[in-house]
């Protein structure tokens, strides 16, 4: 009965190893599923196949039938006629000793996707789960709440009474850490799309250094587990769109600039691309898949810096017509003034009208004031603050932030000019003292971060651990 579990127990130690090919050594998660042949043996696909072919190849019959080349055989290869290989005589699975094999990797637990893209919720329902992480921004969320809702509405019915519906690609204006980036990482979370980012200023026409406009697609296809299907429905993220602007007074080739733009537009608009699986350059020697790109949602952001002054330009030359010239600087401290973008404002910029074209739906972040920096400390499902009070937490210990030690951090932070990026960089600057010397004092029940201890004139506010109250037995009346 023992003998059964230990055999039992042998059996599962054996799973969680990788099978290895008998020929190639490769072990299963390069060469693929695996022949399992007697006596434990196991061999690859290509494996199998190449031996399969030599034999099909190879002239047997003659061989056997020519007593001269059988022994000429025999006497070159020093063997003796070899009837059958006793396999049995190698142990299983190659012999290999379990320490030396590649332990299968874990599933992994998928978490549950909130939405599912074959019945997208409506716009109010995506911006809804959009605000549980994403502080302000409000008319940005709700542009985009409608364009991902129509879009993956475009891509199950197909087409919509033969009047085809335009791809809703996005262009993204917004300031750098305002929330682009980490506004779409959340959506494809949401959505569980695929989804992959690529920095424009890496690409460069096909044929130049630098990737070919094409390799996102295949980014994109790593990012869906080489599964096209779910590749053909994802995002991709192109940031840092305004250093594709075309330049300015050149009279060289601008093979990093107006012409990624042009070599782009293909690619928006839904375009039949090959690229290679498992790697991001064509010349390398893997097989090619076509990806489809015409279900793909694009997000094109950029923080077109100059972009506030040609929208103030425009606005002054209206308002210079007729009785409002006087309001001149009226524009000037208006903070939103990057929402009032227009299409003609970007080709002002830069932007070739046939790329704007392809990009219809146009949204603005604003740039992050000190209330929103606050309420993105300790607001968002998983705030900074919420991380540090939980990582404390774990060693007992209470971590409170007082309102004026937040204001004091968002200050810091505006000066950086960074936005939110510059958040997570001050807080672990004062957080790395605080997590070095609490765990060295088992008192310390709770650490009260003060805005006099970030501006640098004093220390956290410290509080010893108050011994337990003993515990109050039960008296039989109360249990009654
Ligand atoms: P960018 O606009 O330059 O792409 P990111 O999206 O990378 O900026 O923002 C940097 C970080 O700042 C994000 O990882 C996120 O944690 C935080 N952040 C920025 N804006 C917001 C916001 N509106 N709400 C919550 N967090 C934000």
């Amino acid at each position: 009965m023992s003998d059964n579990i230990d055999n039992r127990d042998d059996v599962k130690k054996e799973n969680e190893y990788e099978d290895v090919c008998f020929m190639c050594r490769r072990p299963e998660s390069k060469a693929g599923k695996m022949f399992h042949l007697p006596n434990g043996i196991c061999v690859c696909d290509d494996c199998m196949h190449k031996t399969m072919d030599t034999v099909s190849q190879f002239d047997y019959q003659n061989l056997l039938n020519n007593p001269t080349l059988m022994n000429e055989l025999n006497k070159n290869s020093g063997m003796p006629n070899i009837g059958f290989v006793d396999m049995s005589g190698f142990s299983g699975n190659d012999g290999i000793p379990n320490s030396q094999k590649i332990k299968k990797k874990k599933e992994e637990t998928k978490i549950k996707p909130e939405f599912n893209i074959d019945n997208i919720p409506a716009p109010h329902k995506i911006k809804e789960k959009l605000d549980d992480y994403i502080i302000g921004q409000e008319q940005a969320k709700k542009i985009i709440s409608v364009a991902v809702y129509n879009h993956y509405k475009r891509v199950k019915t197909g087409t919509m009474d033969d009047i085809e519906i335009e791809k809703s690609n996005i262009l993204m204006l917004g300031p750098t850490g305002s929330g682009k980036t980490y506004l779409v990482k959340t959506l494809a979370r949401l959505l569980d799309v695929p989804l992959a980012i690529t920095d424009a200023t890496s690409l460069t026409e096909a044929g130049y250094i630098g990737d070919d406009i094409e390799s996102v697609v295949s980014k994109l296809l790593a990012a869906a587990d080489n599964d096209i299907e779910r590749a053909q429905q994802g995002i991709i993220f192109i940031d840092e769109i305004d250093k594709i602007a075309k330049k300015k007074n050149t009279t060289s080739r601008d093979v990093s600039g107006e012409s990624v733009q042009q070599g782009m537009l293909k690619l928006l608009e839904g375009a039949d691309v090959e690229v290679p699986v498992g790697a991001s350059s064509k010349n390398a020697m893997v097989p090619l898949a076509t990806v489809n790109t015409r279900n793909i949602l694009f997000i094109c952001g950029g923080a077109f810096p100059d972009m506030v002054e040609i929208i103030k330009q425009r606005l002054n030359k209206q308002t210079s017509i007729g009785f409002d010239a006087d309001l001149k600087d009226k524009w000037d401290s208006d903070p939103d003034l990057i929402t009032k973008v227009t299409v003609d404002d970007l080709k002002k910029f830069g932007m070739i009208p046939e790329f704007l074209g392809r990009l219809p739906i146009i949204c603005a972040l604003k740039g992050l004031s000190k209330e929103m920096l606050v309420q993105i400390l300790k607001e968002p499902k998983n705030a900074i603050l919420k991380q540090y009070q939980k990582l404390l937490a774990l060693d007992e210990v209470d971590l409170e932030f007082d309102d004026d030690a937040l204001e004091a951090i968002a200050e810091k932070a505006l000066e950086k000019d960074t936005g939110a990026r510059a958040l997570r960089a001050i807080i672990e600057e004062f957080m790395l003292d605080i997590m070095y010397e609490i765990p060295k004092d088992e008192n310390i029940g709770r650490v009260t971060i003060t805005g006099d201890y970030i501006r640098g004139n004093g220390g956290p506010r410290i509080e010893i651990r108050r011994e337990e109250m003993p515990k109050a037995i039960p008296t039989k009346a109360a249990e009654e």
